[in-house]
């Protein structure tokens, strides 16, 4: 199983860095053995009637990386390219995250190997009602709390809060969150994940000297967090001049109107022929020159070719992993861009998460003015405490945002015992 994991590339980065941080840390052998190897993994097979009548057989997997502060905590991916060793290394940098935030969880992931864009809402219905049945033994508001990722909406999480509740005989709203703020889900968590990129982007760019007025940026991915990553940072005073999704890429000099762009997107299904923008190349989007280039779209897009050729001030990793460990390196070694590493920079999202976890075990609701206010004093906290820890240790806010997060986890496990 070791090996396994090691070989998927997505599993063997998250693998090398966590190596990485834990002889910075010099964390002893069996700490970091067990900090390393994820406690549960789970793969179910989902048999399920499409819209023709067929028979299709998809494969769901859950990754619950350890338990040892609390339930785990993570999101649900609807991708066809999900596979359990990608799960597994999003599970672990959850850990991190969450770890780093203060958040009281472990690290969690789970997804579904299919194609959402290719399947009816019936179809996806169907689908993720299965996949609640047959993990619903495995998870909870104790055990596991899962939310939206990449393919998944509050409408997923709608049905697996029913399919759950029905199970269990009671409404049990506290089983997931990113749910619709109608069945108790948080005011504010939609946007908390662009929201929080942008407020920490804003917050770099504050530390670097640049005027938030003057800065510009560049997004790549237009989904939940990069459209909201788009609109703050446009309420902001910021111009985004390019954005591009899975059907191309545009560009516009005097910024795009996030709005307009929402609307095309849901009228036509992507950014492409957008009217008030160019089209570019996607690969040369992501070498604009900007303040902020903003990667919201999936893993290992920032990597050993582009890495030495990018222009930008600031990279804002909304995107789980975006950046392989050459790139990073690279990048480190370049020394002139101003990193906000993925585990800080979109913990927005189950930050929030959090507090809807939070309101819903005490039957309570904050209005959406108070939700993000109490994320950006969180983010604020944990990104002022990154900056102090890298100017103390002389490391890179990479590495120093990992060793934060597992140094707390190894603790954690230490003064605990073997079990956990
Ligand atoms: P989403 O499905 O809503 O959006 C994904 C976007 O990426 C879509 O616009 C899609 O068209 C685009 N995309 C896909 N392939 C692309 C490609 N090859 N080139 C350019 N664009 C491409 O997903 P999301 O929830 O916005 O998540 C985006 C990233 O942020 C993921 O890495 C996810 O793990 C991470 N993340 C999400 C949350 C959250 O709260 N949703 C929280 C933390 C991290």
């Amino acid at each position: 199983m070791k090996a396994d994991l090691l070989n998927d590339p997505v599993f063997g980065m998250a693998a090398e860095q966590f190596d990485r941080v834990a002889d910075f840390l010099e964390l002893d052998e069996q700490v970091r053995e067990r900090c390393k190897w994820p406690k549960r993994l789970i793969t179910v097979s989902l048999p399920v009637t499409m819209d023709d009548g067929r028979t299709e057989v998809f494969f769901g997997h859950r990754v619950q990386h350890h338990l040892s502060r609390g339930p785990v905590k993570g999101g649900l991916r609807f991708h066809p390219s999900v596979n359990i060793g990608e799960v597994a290394a999003l599970a672990m940098w959850m850990n991190w995250k969450c770890a780093l935030m203060g958040l009281p969880f472990g690290g969690g992931k789970g997804g579904i190997t299919c194609d959402p864009r290719t399947m009816s809402p019936r179809e996806q219905e169907r689908l993720t009602r299965r996949f609640a049945q047959e993990i619903s033994q495995f998870i909870g508001p104790e055990v596991d709390v899962m939310a939206p990722d990449v393919g998944t909406t509050s409408q997923h999480m709608a049905w697996i809060l029913d399919t759950y509740s029905t199970r269990e005989g009671r409404f049990v709203p506290e089983v997931i969150t990113g749910k619709p703020v109608q069945l108790q889900g948080s005011e504010g968590r939609t946007q908390a994940t662009g929201h929080g990129v942008a407020f920490l982007a804003a917050r770099a760019l504050n530390k670097l000297g640049i005027p938030i007025s003057k800065a510009t940026a560049v997004v790549q991915g237009f989904g939940n967090v990069g459209s909201y990553a788009v609109s703050t940072m446009t309420d902001y005073g910021m111009k985004v001049q390019g954005v591009s999704d899975i059907t191309g890429a545009i560009w516009n000099d005097d910024g795009i109107d996030p709005k307009a762009l929402r609307e095309h997107v849901a009228k036509t299904g992507g950014v492409a022929g957008f009217p008030d923008a160019d089209a570019i190349d996607p690969d040369a989007l992501l070498l604009q020159k900007c303040d902020v280039l903003v990667p919201a779209a999936l893993e290992r897009v920032i990597t050993k070719d582009n890495a030495p050729k990018l222009k930008c001030r600031i990279l804002a990793e909304a995107a789980n992993g975006p950046t392989t460990p050459e790139a990073d390196t690279i990048i480190e070694n370049r020394g002139d861009i101003f990193l906000l590493p993925d585990i800080l920079c979109n913990a927005g999202g189950v930050t929030v998460s959090y507090f809807e976890w939070v309101q819903n075990l005490q039957r309570f609701s904050w209005d959406k003015k108070e939700v993000l206010s109490k994320l950006e004093t969180k983010l604020n906290e944990a990104f002022e405490r990154l900056l102090s820890f890298t100017k103390k240790k002389k490391c890179s806010h990479r590495l120093g945002a990992l060793a934060l997060g597992v140094d707390t986890v190894a603790n954690v496990k230490k003064t605990r015992g073997l079990f956990p």
